[in-house]
């Protein structure tokens, strides 16, 4: 048997079901009218944030970064929550601006922006996080053709990148932001431009577990931002600190410690560099907000025996659900915590392997876990679905429908 990832804390057991917001999986499905279904518990999200509240400084502001999860409810729900949004396309303004979200409290980072994506950012008070000094130059031209005054700052290439990181995205040659050494005359340009000055974005990766990692990576985040705002020579008004903060997908897999990490940074506050001292900060986070408050349930349709290994044949799959099926950014295939979500409570009986419903080997849930004896009709639930899930899966391959989502 290999083991299955850990079931995230804050869900229930009803009449031996699992249960989100006192309601059973069943009648989740049946209200929704359909399977597969995202269910997203808007309680699990409040806890989240109010946990990040009670745990970090109160200078720092929380972001909530809207690719990991756009559906407009869960949107219309962390607007309430959180400081501010990180979007990383024109396609993700329109899903704010749809959500009734004031757009200008969002900033919008990520390679490739497009003329009409920068046109549209700056027409709506949207803070840009240039990638480079080519999207400074047509960012500052568009805003010269339209009159308006553009909210500028600069994404740093840090030259470090976050140990124990599921995704490196600083510290080296890389597609994102601007090497340090160039951001200095940069930030003078976008100054005497006339624009307006925001600051700087330093994210030097994602999904770490390591909370050593993540304090150290703060903290030299926080030296760098002072070295480049003393070089160039103004203050800094803004700078965001990133993300990192990951969350326990597979088996043995622990959660961060977040009252250490906001301990440690509350001590970085205290001693802050005076070209600092005005500095507002925020961090950007999009999985620790809403990944564990998501559920993906998915209906058996086939139990099939092949040399002796059951599949546990369902009606979603990697179309929905692409990270648990291990092809969404990771080297070894470990196995999500899945349960059979209408035999919650029932004990394991049997080694058997939860299949989706498309047509190639990837396509797997689970693999040889331990679960109870399960049927035609049951019910599976995929943890941690609620962040990269629905957003960041082929939903149209092989023909299929996105997945059915809602927040209860
Ligand atoms: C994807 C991304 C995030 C969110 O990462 P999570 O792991 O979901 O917290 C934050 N900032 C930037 C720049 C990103 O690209």
């Amino acid at each position: 048997m290999k083991p299955l990832g850990p079931i995230p804390p804050g869900y229930a057991l009803i009449d031996g079901e699992l249960a989100v917001a006192g309601r059973k999986a069943s009648e989740l499905v049946a209200t929704a009218g359909e399977t597969p279904l995202f269910v997203y518990s808007a309680q699990h999200m409040r806890r989240r944030v109010a946990a990040l509240r009670e745990a970090m400084p109160a200078r720092l502001a929380l972001h909530y970064a809207v690719k990991a999860n756009p559906f407009g409810p869960v949107l219309q729900l962390m607007d309430g929550l959180v400081d501010g949004f990180d979007i990383a396309s024109g396609g993700e303004l329109t899903m704010i601006a749809a959500a009734g979200i004031a757009t200008d409290r969002v900033s919008f980072a990520g390679p490739g922006k497009r003329d009409s994506e920068l046109e549209a950012a700056i027409t709506a008070g949207v803070t840009l996080n240039l990638e480079s000094e080519g999207e400074a130059d047509r960012a500052l031209a568009i805003a010269e053709r339209t009159g308006a005054t553009p909210r500028l700052a600069i994404r740093v290439n840090p030259d470090f990148d976050l140990k124990g990181s599921g995704m490196k995205m600083g510290g080296g040659a890389k597609p994102f932001g601007i090497d340090a050494e160039r951001v200095p005359d940069l930030a003078r340009r976008i100054i005497a431009s006339g624009a307006e000055w925001r600051g700087l974005h330093i994210f030097a990766g994602s999904q770490s577990l390591d909370s050593d990692a993540i304090s150290e990576t703060q903290a030299e985040t926080i030296r760098l931002a002072a070295r480049l705002a003393e070089a160039s020579g103004v203050p800094l008004p803004h700078c965001n600190l990133g993300g990192g903060l990951g969350i326990p997908y597979f088996a043995g897999d622990e959660p961060v410690d977040l009252a250490g990490i906001g301990a440690r940074l509350s001590e970085q506050f205290a001693v802050l560099p005076g070209v600092l001292s005005e500095t507002r900060f925020c961090i950007e986070m999009g999985r620790y907000l809403a990944g564990e408050a998501g559920i993906y349930l998915t209906r058996i349709v086939d139990r099939k025996v092949s040399h002796g290994e059951t599949f546990l044949v369902v009606d979603g799959g990697l179309h929905h659900q692409l990270a648990a099926s291990g092809n969404f950014g990771t080297v070894v295939r470990r196995n999500y915590p899945v349960a059979i979500a209408t035999r919650f409570d029932a004990p394991v009986d049997e080694e058997a392997s939860v299949v989706g419903c498309l047509c190639t080997p990837l396509d797997r849930l689970a693999e040889k876990g331990g679960f109870p004896r399960a049927e035609v009709g049951d019910l599976i639930a995929v943890f941690c679905a609620g962040a990269y899930g629905a957003s960041a899966s082929p939903a149209t391959f092989l023909g299929h429908r996105p997945a059915a989502e809602t927040l209860v």
